[in-house]
């Protein structure tokens, strides 16, 4: 079932600040951008955009650490333009880097996070028209009937009550993703092809439905994401280095992570960084700024302070205590690799040297070995057909969508 053709208009700034990931604000964002001469360049190094960023990063950091994913509450006071713009265009900055990492985990984390932040929201904090409005968006239809409770009068009760009904068509698309014997279709009352969202699971008719919009969101938000990286090229994925790099180091060192590869694989690697490799392998000396650089970016990339080291052992001048002492400093430091023309001066760029050629380094645009490295993962994840999922008939009630935290579990069965 696709989305309703015509979706409810919403007017309200500071609802679409809120949701800002409705299909309605995407034309909302891009009024923000233009309202505000916000370019590309603006939004990425701007200095007094940084509040944006910073929203964007917030947002990106609590969907990969916090199990309930992304905060519910804001400081920024979404009732002022000003709180609009940063809520909004914090959403679009995360949306841009996590798309520009072209790394389907930090996808996926993200979006778990920015749905479970909208389930919760729908499910208790927003009034009863803003969830209809938001539930006419991403379901074909919805009604609801008050529920009379003896003793207590219909008004008084009418909020814990409420009790939804929704089309057949959008249960059955949606309920098979999510766990417990509450989604399957045998345990729903059905009238003349309306399925009741009964109160359940010790959550209302109302947080139950928010936990099957979670699924819609979600759906939507992946298949926004996939177009963004569609359109994106290398220069424009450069450009977000930085912060993917921070955001791919986080996603790796997050706790609980089972992840068995690094987020750029080895043939991703800018040449500057495999002739440091290459050279100390091979005993030679590399000088301080090569090293310096090649820590920087060890850590940039999510490689382990132990995998760093391991570069250096055949340094002439190795000692393991002193590189674990200094490798550690820097990894605490978290700085920012050192650009292109910072290695060409310190002669650690083969590429202007003349004894590597590398048609990417040549580019005009290539201003920074994490750009490299983002340029090898976009041409990675383009060229690599996408995996087929493996049908297993015993686990036909495991979340199928579950994003990297494990997903929903309902335990209701
Ligand atoms: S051009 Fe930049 S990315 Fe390429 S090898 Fe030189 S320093 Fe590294």
């Amino acid at each position: 079932m696709p989305l309703p053709r015509r979706f409810p208009t919403i007017e309200s700034p500071s609802l679409l600040a809120r949701f800002p990931f409705l299909p309605q604000g995407e034309e909302w964002l891009k009024s923000l951008l233009t309202d505000n001469n916000i370019d590309l360049d603006t939004l990425i190094d701007g200095e007094w955009v940084e509040p944006i960023r910073i929203r964007g990063i917030h947002r990106m950091l609590e969907s990969i650490n916090l199990t309930e994913g992304v905060s519910s509450t804001t400081r920024h006071d979404i009732h002022e333009p000003y709180g609009q713009m940063v809520e909004g265009l914090g959403f679009y900055y995360a949306m841009l880097v996590v798309c520009a990492s072209f790394d389907e985990r930090l996808v996926k984390r993200w979006v778990e996070g920015e749905a479970s932040r909208a389930d919760k929201l729908l499910g208790e904090s927003i009034d009863e028209q803003t969830f209809e409005l938001v539930t006419h968006t991403y379901l074909s239809d919805v009604r609801s009937n008050i529920q009379s409770v003896a003793g207590v009068s219909i008004h008084a009760a009418k909020s814990s009550t409420l009790i939804y009904e929704i089309p057949m068509t959008d249960f059955i698309e949606l309920s098979p993703r999510i766990t417990g014997s509450y989604w399957r279709m045998v345990n729903r009352p059905i009238s003349d092809g309306w399925v009741t969202m009964c109160a359940g699971s010790g959550e209302s008719s109302r947080q139950r439905l928010a936990r099957l919009l979670k699924e819609r969101i979600r759906q939507v938000l992946v298949e926004r994401c996939q177009i963004n990286m569609e359109k994106m090229d290398d220069e424009f994925a450069g450009k977000f280095a930085d912060p993917v790099g921070k955001m791919v180091a986080e996603l790796q060192h997050s706790k609980g992570q089972e992840i068995k590869v690094t987020a750029a694989h080895e043939g991703d690697w800018p040449p500057c960084m495999t002739s440091a490799i290459t050279d100390l392998a091979r005993g030679e000396n590399v000088n301080h700024a090569g090293r310096r650089f090649l820590a920087n970016m060890s850590r940039a990339l999510g490689l382990s302070i132990d995998e760093a080291a391991s570069f250096f052992v055949n340094a002439p001048d190795y000692n393991e205590g002193t590189t674990k002492y200094q490798l550690g400093h820097l990894y605490e430091g978290e700085y920012t690799p050192e650009k292109c023309n910072t290695l060409k001066l310190h002669a650690r760029c083969p590429v202007s040297q003349g004894t590597i050629s590398d048609t990417l380094c040549n580019l005009e645009w290539m201003t920074h070995p994490l750009k490299y490295v983002r340029a090898q993962q976009r041409r990675r994840a383009r060229d690599t057909p996408p995996e087929q999922p493996v049908v297993d008939p015993q686990s036909k009630e495991n979340n199928q969508t579950n994003g990297a935290k494990g997903g929903d579990e309902d335990n209701d069965s």
